[in-house]
């Protein structure tokens, strides 16, 4: 029979590199819950009008990569592109406006966009990211970055490089569109037929080309920042102010505008050089207008989401040690049900403890004990049993030494 394999751009995670899933999560939870977040789960599909109203229909994502299919009710659901839309559907479905203070949400788990699969980059891929809502301030653009970088520089990524800009609002950008527009149109065929189309759609998508005849009629647009409005320009340099408090340092990138739609005033990029060319980890920004568009209050809000693949990449050299075993092993069958009682205590304890109900003699349960990595071999034999002793052989060492049962708590503590 065929070998069925897991569909392209997925894989499976398994021991060793769970373990640095385990850390980062761990990380996560425990960082953010200083900053007050709470973390949310959400459905992994949607209704799929979620993110065309979301999103945006004339965006990227929406318009080729989602995963959109139609249940046995001819429903039309979408696996999840990214978790904005939904945390924001969550909290104006269940009310959380009222019932939580402060509005602060984190969340971790899978996403999904038919992309093509590269190197960190995968069709079913792991972002954790947060949410803050009802909050216009810009320290909280800052504070929100703040915490981005300092996640990171936590995890001993390097090289981290912060790009920020701010892409307006609706009182100025679409009189900045409109200039756009008309200088884009001025340039006709030097664009791609991909960009021709965004002219009169979204133009900003212009500016996410990487064709490099694009990129350089690219460099001659005229920029959102020299059109911002009053309110955006002052947000914005408050944003930059309240940065500098926190001792996070930028680079201003007026060409940096975001895929997707929602975006107002500040968006940011974070990324790392860590590994050879500059790798983007995480990127976010404001969305004022998101909670108001679908079907929420008129309210405020700005997070981020961060690649997980991208950041385990960047683990690599952190390593994570497996956990020490202590492995129960048995001269003969008859003592058996000592070790698997001596197993339960050490567990009770909280140390990994192995019992091998296969191997028949010593010699086999001290292969299979270097094979699950024991650290120690505790062995069980007659002259043990009898004296209520046990015998502790070091892995490493080869070395072995018999002390009394009451003193071995006492010896695992000094010497695990
Ligand atoms: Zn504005
Ligand atoms: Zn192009």
């Amino acid at each position: 029979m065929n070998e069925i394999k897991a569909p392209k751009g997925t894989r499976d995670i398994f021991s060793p590199e769970i373990r640095k899933w385990h850390f980062l999560e761990n990380a996560i939870h425990t960082y953010y819950r200083k900053f007050l977040y709470q973390e949310i789960r959400t459905p992994i599909f949607e209704h799929s009008e979620l993110f065309s109203r979301g999103i945006g229909s004339e965006t990227e994502v929406v318009q080729k990569e989602m995963y959109t299919f139609s249940d046995k009710s001819d429903r039309s659901l979408t696996l999840r592109p990214e978790n904005t839309a939904s945390v924001v559907r969550a909290a104006i479905e269940n009310n959380l406006f009222e019932a939580i203070a402060p509005l602060r949400f984190y969340y971790i788990g899978p996403m999904f966009r038919y992309d093509k699969p590269q190197k960190g980059r995968y069709r079913q891929f792991q972002q954790f990211g947060i949410e803050v809502f009802a909050d216009d301030s810009p320290q909280v653009d800052a504070e929100v970055i703040f915490s981005a970088i300092d996640f990171l520089k936590k995890l001993k990524i390097e090289d981290i490089r912060l790009d920020l800009n701010s892409v307006g609002c609706p009182q100025c950008r679409p009189a900045y569109l409109q200039v756009l527009r008309k200088a884009a149109r001025a340039e006709g065929d030097r664009f791609c037929a991909d960009c021709r189309r965004k002219i009169d759609g979204n133009p900003l998508r212009i500016f996410d080309c990487k064709q490099p005849g694009c990129m350089e009629v690219a460099g001659r647009l005229p920029l959102i920042h020299d059109h911002l409005c009053a309110a955006c320009r002052d947000h914005f340099a408050a944003v930059r102010e309240a940065l500098s408090w926190m001792n996070v340092s930028f680079q201003i990138n007026p060409r940096l505008v975001r895929g997707l739609d929602y975006y107002t005033k500040t968006a940011f990029e974070v990324t790392s050089g860590q590994l050879g060319a500059q790798n983007a980890l995480l990127g976010g920004g404001r969305y004022n207008n998101l909670i108001q568009e679908l079907g929420g209050p008129d309210m405020a809000g700005i997070g981020f989401a961060a690649g997980m693949e991208r950041i385990i990449l960047h683990l690599e050299h952190l390593g994570t040690p497996a956990p020490k075993v202590l492995f129960v092993a048995y001269q003969e069958p008859q003592w058996l049900p000592h070790a698997v009682q001596m197993a339960q205590v050490l567990r009770e304890e909280g140390y990994p403890v192995y019992v091998d109900y296969q191997a028949k003699n010593l010699k086999k349960q001290f292969k299979r004990a270097d094979r699950v990595g024991a650290a120690f071999t505790l062995i069980l034999a007659e002259d043990e049993i009898q004296s209520g002793s046990v015998s502790i052989k070091d892995m490493a060492s080869q070395e072995q030494i018999k002390i009394s049962l009451k003193d071995l708590n006492e010896w695992l503590k000094k010497n695990y």
